[in-house]
């Protein structure tokens, strides 16, 4: 294919076969130096990161991209819609809405490796990398870069008109690209999440919002290994898998702020393809022979069957008091 002679037209292109993609939103921001890395390396340092050792040890990493892609001038960012409703059942294990359906890395980075392909065959010149939460990069700091959405108190990226129920990937690329504007807005007053999270691990420190990880009921469902801490087992409540708290609460993520033409509802059937769970009497006794099966293409693999045999126990505690 003719290579086009400009870099806004190719990422008007871009941004047409992202689209076209299933993707619901994308921006394109410059490979610059991620400006949050000194406030990583103070999170770290506070050990908020838990035992995800992993993130310790590649701060020097992500100071860079040029670490990851020799020559990157641009990021592609792209961000998929997960919604989708998740009434409590009683009896049955409740997981975070992204968990619902088919593991969100392998749907993103199918959909990424397509448009990497793309971008590859308009301009040869193009050499990429996907980044789907699996490379040492701040890709949360790219996406708001690129448009995506703003910081919320709860951390998470927030489109004033879609909230905050989507995931987001990256594309690396060596091409230079036109830049969207870096997206704009604020909670103003409202502390909502903040005070609903049940573990209260959503603080300000330094000037900036950030989340106590080890005390996340996320992390705990899916990142601890051993027993829970008795003083934050409380605050599990009915989650089996994640915790959607303090997206729930955000007045961002209500039917009401949304336009009528947008139901904000996910429309990607990998996500919509959700699977019948045993109940939690069985999750909580589950066997390897059976794991497997229950959970392949689900990212509920990553608590582990330990994991899920302890949480989905805590639940029923919390159901049936002794
Ligand atoms: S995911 Fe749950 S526990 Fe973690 S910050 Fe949000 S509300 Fe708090
Ligand atoms: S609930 Fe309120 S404070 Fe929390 S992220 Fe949403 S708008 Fe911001």
């Amino acid at each position: 294919m003719d290579r086009p002679s400009d870099p806004a037209l190719t990422s008007g292109l871009i941004r047409a076969r992202a689209s076209a993609l299933g993707f619901d939103s994308v921006g394109i921001t410059a490979a610059n130096p991620p400006e949050s890395i000194a406030f990583f390396e103070s999170w770290i340092a506070k050990g908020y990161h838990g035992t995800m050792g992993y993130l310790a040890r590649s701060v020097a990493l992500r100071a860079s991209l040029d670490s990851l892609l020799p020559g990157c001038q641009s990021v592609i960012a792209v961000g998929l819609n997960y919604n989708q409703p998740n009434p409590l059942q009683q009896g049955m294990p409740r997981l975070a809405r992204y968990a619902l359906g088919r593991d969100y890395h392998k749907v993103l980075r199918g959909k990424l490796k397509r448009l990497d392909n793309w971008l590859g065959s308009l301009d040869q010149s193009h050499v990429g990398r996907v980044c789907v939460d699996s490379a040492p990069v701040l890709e949360r700091e790219f996406a708001h870069r690129a448009g995506l959405g703003w910081f919320g108190k709860n951390t998470m990226l927030i489109d004033t008109r879609r909230g905050s129920w989507f995931v987001i990937g990256l594309l690396l690329t060596t091409l230079r690209l036109e830049q969207d504007e870096p997206a704009h807005g604020g909670c103003g007053t409202c502390r909502l999440c903040v005070e609903a999270c049940p573990t209260g691990c959503i603080l300000f420190e330094d000037g900036r919002w950030q989340i106590d990880a080890r005390r996340c009921v996320s992390y705990l469902t899916i990142e601890h290994r051993g027993p829970f801490d008795p003083a934050l087992q409380e605050g599990i409540g009915d989650w089996t898998f994640g915790c959607d708290v303090c997206q729930e609460v955000c007045p961002f993520n209500q039917p009401r702020h949304h336009q009528p033409d947008r139901a904000n509802m996910t429309t990607e059937p990998d996500f919509l393809d959700r699977r019948d769970w045993p109940p939690l009497e069985t999750l909580a006794v589950i066997q390897p022979a059976d794991w497997d099966s229950v959970t392949r293409g689900s990212p509920v693999r990553r608590a582990g069957i330990d994991g899920i045999r302890r949480n989905a126990s805590v639940n029923l505690k919390r159901q049936k008091p002794d």
